[in-house]
C-alpha cells in the first residue's frame, strides 16, 4: 500500500494564498453545500485533474437521500460526491512522472475504485475485493468539483476520439461489460434484462453484440423501455402500467409463450428490485445463467426455489464492480460497438448538483443520464 496521504481538503486548512475551486460537499442527508476550497496537491502516486464531466450514479442518489452511507471511516461526510468522470491532467505526482506515464494536458478517465494492488484479494487478480481499496467520490472526494486528485494506477488515457461526457459513462460501462462476461451469452440465445435504465440499455448493447437472438427488456417506464428498443430489444415489456403499449402483467407466461415452454436461457437484474430478482430466477429454465447487478438494500433477502434450481443445474451468481474490464469498455466506446449519445440527457454546472440529484429520483424529462460538467 502505498505510504502517500492525500493534502487535506478542509475549510479549516484554506488559506487565502492558495488558489481555490468549487467544490459541491455532501455533509449528510439532503444536505450538500457550494464550497471554496483549496486545489489538492497530488501525493507522490497521485494526478491532478481538472474534471470535465462527471456523470450522476444511482448510488449519488442513494448517499443523498440518507438509503446508503458512504465509505468514510465515519460513513458519513464532508465529502465531494461524483465517481464516473473524465479530466485534464494538471499535475503530475513524481511518481507517474517518473514512469513517464501523464503529462499536463492529457485527457483522461478516473477508474474510481482504486486497489492496492498488494492486498491477499489483488495479488490473486481480484482488485473489486481489495481490503485496502478507496474509491473517489465514495471515499475520497470526487468528481462533483472542479478539481480531484486520483491514484494515477486509476488514472486511464481517454482515446482521442472519445469525448470527455462519453468517457464519464466508462465507469458504468466497465461494470456492465463484467457482468455481462459473467451472464456468458451464447449465440442465439434469449436473454431477458429487468431494468431499463442507463446500464440496462448499455447492457442490452452489450448482449446484443455478444450474440444474443432475442432480448427481452422488463421496466417500468415506457420511454426507457423505447430508447430499449433502439439498443436491439426485441420484446419489452412494463408489467406495471396498465396504460403501457407494453403492458404485461404475467411476465412469466409471456416469456412461457416466447419460448415454447422452454423459458429464457439468460436473465440480468440492472435493477435493485427484489421482486425482479426473485421473478428472474421463474422466467429462466433449465442451464440457466442468472446474474445479478442492481444493488438491493442491505436487509433485502432474495428467496431461491432450490430443489427446482437444482434440478435446472442453474448457475446463479452475482457481479461486483469491473475487474479489467476498462481497456475492453474503453474500446467499446472508442470503436461504437456502443452508443452512449442517447444516455446524456441533461447536463448541469456544478452548483446545479442537487437539481440535477431531483431531476433523477423524479425519472421527469426524459431523463437517463445527467452529467455535472464544472465548467459548463
Ligand atoms: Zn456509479
Ligand atoms: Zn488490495
Amino acid at each position: 500500500m502505498a505510504k502517500a496521504k492525500k493534502a487535506p481538503v478542509s475549510a479549516s486548512k484554506a488559506s487565502p494564498s492558495k488558489p481555490t475551486m468549487k467544490a459541491m460537499v455532501f455533509y449528510e442527508k439532503e444536505t450538500l453545500k457550494l464550497e471554496e476550497k483549496p486545489i489538492p496537491e497530488p501525493a507522490d502516486d497521485e494526478v491532478l485533474v481538472r474534471v470535465e464531466a462527471c456523470g450522476m450514479c444511482g448510488s449519488d442518489l442513494n448517499y443523498y437521500f440518507g438509503i446508503s452511507s458512504l465509505e468514510t471511516k465515519t460513513g458519513k461526510g464532508p465529502l465531494v460526491l461524483g465517481h464516473e468522470f473524465t479530466g485534464t491532467v494538471i499535475k503530475v505526482g513524481t511518481v507517474p512522472n517518473r514512469l513517464g506515464l501523464f503529462k499536463e494536458g492529457d485527457r483522461v478517465v478516473l477508474d474510481p475504485v482504486q486497489s492496492c494492488n498488494t492486498c491477499d484479494q489483488c495479488i490473486r487478480g481480484f482488485t473489486n475485493l481489495c481490503t485496502k481499496m478507496s474509491v473517489l467520490g465514495v471515499s475520497t472526494n470526487g468528481g462533483f468539483a472542479e478539481y480531484c486528485v486520483s491514484k494515477y494506477t486509476g488514472t486511464k488515457r481517454l482515446p482521442d476520439n472519445v469525448s470527455f461526457e462519453h468517457g464519464a459513462i466508462t465507469e458504468p460501462l466497465a461494470c456492465a461489460t463484467y457482468a455481462v462476461q459473467n451472464l456468458d451469452v451464447q449465440p442465439g440465445q434469449v436473454v431477458v434484462v429487468y431494468g431499463p435504465g442507463p446500464i440496462g440499455f448499455i447492457m442490452t448493447q452489450l448482449i446484443k453484440a455478444s450474440g444474443a437472438g432475442h432480448v427481452v427488456v422488463v421496466g417500468t417506464r415506457d420511454y426507457r423501455l423505447e430508447l430499449c428498443k433502439t439498443a436491439g430489444a426485441a420484446t419489452v415489456l412494463n408489467p406495471k402500467e396498465a396504460s403501457s403499449a407494453y403492458y404485461c402483467p404475467d411476465v412469466v407466461g409471456k416469456m412461457r409463450d416466447l419460448t415454447g415452454g422452454r423459458m429464457a436461457e439468460r436473465a440480468i437484474l440492472a435493477t435493485s428490485s427484489v421482486p425482479a430478482m426473485e421473478q428472474a430466477l421463474e422466467i429462466t429454465g433449465k442451464k440457466s445463467v442468472v446474474v445479478y447487478f442492481g444493488l438491493p438494500g442491505d436487509k433485502d433477502v432474495v428467496r431461491v426455489p432450490a430443489l427446482r434450481s437444482m434440478f435446472g443445474d442453474k448457475t446463479i451468481r452475482f457481479s461486483w464492480l469491473a475487474p479489467f474490464t476498462w481497456p475492453t469498455a474503453l474500446n467499446a466506446i472508442s470503436t461504437g460497438l456502443v452508443n452512449l449519445a442517447p444516455l446524456v440527457t441533461h447536463r448541469f454546472s456544478v452548483d446545479k448538483v442537487e437539481n440535477a440529484l431531483q431531476l433523477l429520483s423524479s425519472r421527469q424529462n426524459g431523463v437517463m443520464k445527467a452529467l455535472v460538467k464544472p465548467n459548463l
